[in-house]
């Protein structure tokens, strides 16, 4: 089959090809639960940037060469003995870890901190015409929904509604709630925001591009990451700052100001990464603010956000490359200009 494959670390992200299109063998079933999918689009991910970084070479114990691309969705091409929910032919999106099951995390609904296999990161992803996966990851899609239309759900999306879903639980109507960042995550994370609470939604960032998109999507304010963001979130707020802001950036300056952005007793939720947080704990007892970090979600947070999708409160915006066009896909990513999220498509 044809994989796009990373050979070599880049941590400068200098180089012209990332990685190498090229033939590899297929995938095989090997377990009564594995899946093998047929990719029918493959979210190309931030975290993708990193793993090229080298970010996560001490993170996981995986050696080139492999194929990257962990936010997946396609077709049932092959199952293995076990297998009842899916059978070959079926559309299906791919919560990225496949998690053990017998593990009390994932019993408990917790797959992140469950343990397991996360093709992509320590295992071979969707950068591929072919996916192995298991019956335990995979949720049917409904007849609305392409594969290449919703692969980035499986982790951005997810991520985006993990977090939203923690801060509507707690916003009021009358509330603020901040999203830094407004692009592949931050625009999914404003419509379940908007599907889910009545808080009014504040969109910052960079691009003109991505507020435009945030305005579509539903945000109340859009501010331009222009050096006075936490000033303009301020003066929206009457000086008290947003009772939730979730930091979809995490690097750079983002951290500091979403803090001071976040009002005393509300939450400051961390999505991107890559940056610190620095706080004197005199300040988290004076303000009692909460500090939350976000892992992906679990596989219930990857049907809801299919049933908002369904139902077309959730939609995403995508722009397609050839599967052969990895690496311009990745360099659009590292330079800003994907409006939303890209997808490779085999
Ligand atoms: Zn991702």
């Amino acid at each position: 089959m044809k994989a796009a494959v990373l050979t070599s670390y880049d941590t400068s992200l200098s180089r012209r090809d990332f990685v190498t299109y090229q033939d590899v063998p297929e995938p095989k079933i090997t377990g009564p639960a594995d899946i093998i999918v047929r990719v029918g689009g493959a979210g190309v991910c931030r975290t993708d940037l990193h793993v090229i970084e080298g970010l996560w070479r001490d993170r996981v114990s995986i050696s080139l060469p492999y194929i990257m691309g962990h936010e997946n969705a396609g077709w049932v091409a092959a199952v293995g003995s076990s297998v009842e929910l899916v059978k070959v032919g079926d559309p299906v999106i791919c919560h990225p870890l496949v998690s053990k099951g017998e593990a009390l995390a994932a019993r408990r609904g917790n797959d992140m901190h469950a343990g397991g296999a996360f093709p992509g990161i320590d295992s071979n992803g969707g950068y591929a015409e072919l996916l192995k996966t298991a019956e335990r990851a995979v949720i049917k899609l409904p007849q609305t929904l392409a594969p290449k239309d919703v692969a980035p759900y499986a982790d951005a999306g997810l991520t985006a509604y993990h977090a939203a879903k923690k801060a509507a639980r707690h916003l009021l109507p009358g509330d603020y709630v901040v999203a830094i960042g407004a692009g592949g995550l931050g625009h999914i994370g404003i419509q379940v925001l908007q599907a889910l609470c009545a808080a009014q939604i504040i969109a910052i960032d960079r691009s003109e591009l991505a507020l435009n998109l945030a305005k579509e999507c539903g945000a109340h304010h859009v501010i331009k990451a222009d050096g006075k963001e936490l000033e303009a979130v301020l003066a929206l707020t009457e000086g008290a700052g947003a009772e939730a802001v979730i930091d979809f950036v995490g690097e750079g300056d983002s951290v500091a100001k979403g803090l001071k952005m976040t009002r005393n007793a509300g939450c400051y939720y961390i999505v991107g990464y890559g940056g610190k947080v620095e706080i004197p704990t005199m300040d988290m007892i004076v303000t009692e603010k909460t500090i939350v970090g976000n892992l992906v979600g679990t596989y219930p947070d990857l049907v809801e956000l299919m049933a908002l999708a369904d139902r077309g409160l959730v939609t995403l915006a995508t722009r397609e490359y050839r599967l052969d066009q990895a690496n311009a896909a990745l360099h659009d990513l590292s330079n800003g200009t994907v409006k939303g999220r890209a997808v490779l498509i085999p």
